[in-house]
């Protein structure tokens, strides 16, 4: 048992944190900044946050993760890092030649207090920004906030920077679909295209992230929203955001400077939230909704009826990022489990307030918890085990410990593939994970009967 020494009684903690259900701000920052065309990521502070960061992605999603770092020394680490970062923007516009720069900063350079903006202004006035190109910056100290902050402020930084007001109105949404895989980002372009909307979806790492073997190398794969389309936000129709923590600070941001109006809405996880999306693109566009996405609602309909057997009353625990656990339990709810132990590692004050009315129906004690950790999850699932549990690849500590079925979703996956390249939300993507959990509830199941019940047909 590796985690033997997680005693039962919760004891209420305050300065200490085990088993963090998050990782740092920059790491999110790393990952939106990707989703840019021919962009190349900056972390600017040491060369070991940097490392840290990119090995991360790259356990993740398993293709080799490009950005730059300040590589801060003693020197700068007292003096502050202006020289560093005016040589490297003049070194990565000279040796990549990318079309933006996205910096982000690190505890150590909010520490010291670098302005990013003065900097680049000075590495302009040195003539060492060409024309045309862009260096942008997002804060990201990691004492505050996670990963999914630095996102969410990352993705802000665009708009801050690309959008400006414009008096046109082009038939186009924009769609900040928050920080989930590159297959989901992938889907969402799908549903907008099969409802027949000209979509802007920013930041987009499709083709990125889970582009294909070609046996050549390229420095800056084919996707990533274009910088064109980026300047084209502050004339769209409107922005539909996905999820309150990753994609609310962008949206309201492009509504206050460029009149844009914003909803800001759950991600498209399962059946509810994938019709509450549809709608709302459906009215802002003024379009039908086609049969084609009819059919694969009702598919997923259908699956759900048939195998309700198998869902109702389970119960379990979830690991995660607040935006994804939100529309998942709501989507777990709505099949009759029970999630019952909800941690997120993020903090804010909503979360536990939305999770308490979306599990209001649960008929069972429900604990939640944001800026939680993993040793309170372990804690709460010894007092009171569940039947399957849900969230990223550290849970499998607990799972083994404690033997209980394991799927795998969220941020991060290191110890398997498939969620770069199949999407969760969308009716398709309810339908995988419908699919996953009835595999690892049926496992179950076949493991622990008795040859007497040991069914062919279930
Ligand atoms: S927590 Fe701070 S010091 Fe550590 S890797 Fe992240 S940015 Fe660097």
């Amino acid at each position: 048992m590796l985690l033997r020494h997680t005693p039962d009684e919760v004891v209420e903690r305050r300065a200490l944190v085990i088993n963090p259900a998050k990782t740092c701000q920059p790491i999110g920052a790393m990952y939106a900044a990707l989703g840019i065309h021919r962009c190349l990521p900056h972390s600017h502070g040491s060369q070991g946050c940097c490392a840290y960061h990119r090995s991360t992605l790259t356990r993740h999603y398993k293709e080799p993760i490009m950005a730059g770092t300040s590589s801060f020394t003693e020197g700068s680490s007292v003096f502050g890092g202006q020289a560093n970062l005016i040589q490297a923007i003049h070194n990565i516009f000279t040796i990549y030649d990318p079309d933006v720069i996205a910096v982000h900063t690190t505890c150590l350079s909010e520490t010291i207090g670098d302005d990013i903006p003065q900097i680049a202004s000075k590495a302009a006035d040195e003539g060492k920004l060409p024309a045309g190109r862009y260096v942008i910056h997002a804060n990201t100290p990691s004492y505050v906030g996670t990963h999914v902050t630095g996102f969410s402020n990352m993705t802000k930084a665009m708009v801050d920077y690309f959008g400006s007001p414009d008096t046109r109105r082009e038939h186009r949404v924009n769609i900040i679909p928050g920080y989930v895989e590159p297959s989901d980002m992938a889907e969402i372009k799908r549903i907008a295209a099969e409802l027949g909307i000209p979509a802007t979806v920013f930041p987009d790492t499709s083709n990125v992230l889970n582009g294909p073997q070609t046996g050549k190398f390229e420095m800056f794969p084919r996707g990533g929203v274009t910088l064109q389309d980026l300047m084209r936000t502050g004339a769209a129709m409107g922005t539909i955001a996905l999820g309150e923590t990753a994609s609310g600070a962008a949206a309201r941001s492009l509504d206050a400077r460029c009149k844009v109006p914003c909803e800001v809405l759950d991600l498209p996880i399962g059946l509810h939230g994938t019709d509450v999306f549809i709608d709302h693109l459906r009215r802002m566009a003024g379009v039908p909704v086609p049969d084609s996405l009819n059919i694969e609602r009702g598919q997923l309909l259908d699956v759900m009826a048939d195998m309700h057997q198998y869902f109702y009353g389970k119960k379990v625990g979830l690991v995660g990022d607040p935006d994804q656990l939100i529309a998942l339990t709501e989507f777990l709810v709505s099949i009759d489990m029970w999630p019952i132990h909800i941690v997120t590692g993020t903090p804010g004050k909503k979360f536990e307030k939305r999770i308490q009315e979306i599990t209001r129906s649960v008929p069972h004690p429900v604990n939640v918890r944001s800026s939680g950790d993993m040793f309170l999850f372990h804690q709460w699932i010894r007092n009171d085990p569940v039947d399957l549990m849900i969230g990223n690849t550290y849970l499998k500590y607990i799972s083994r410990d404690e033997d209980i079925p394991f799927l795998r979703f969220g941020f991060p996956i290191l110890d398997r593939v498939g969620h770069s390249y199949m999407p969760t939300v969308g009716y398709r993507g309810g339908l995988r994970l419908l699919e996953k959990i009835l595999d690892a509830l049926l496992d179950r199941m076949d493991r622990d009967a008795p040859e007497e019940s040991f069914e062919l047909v279930m």
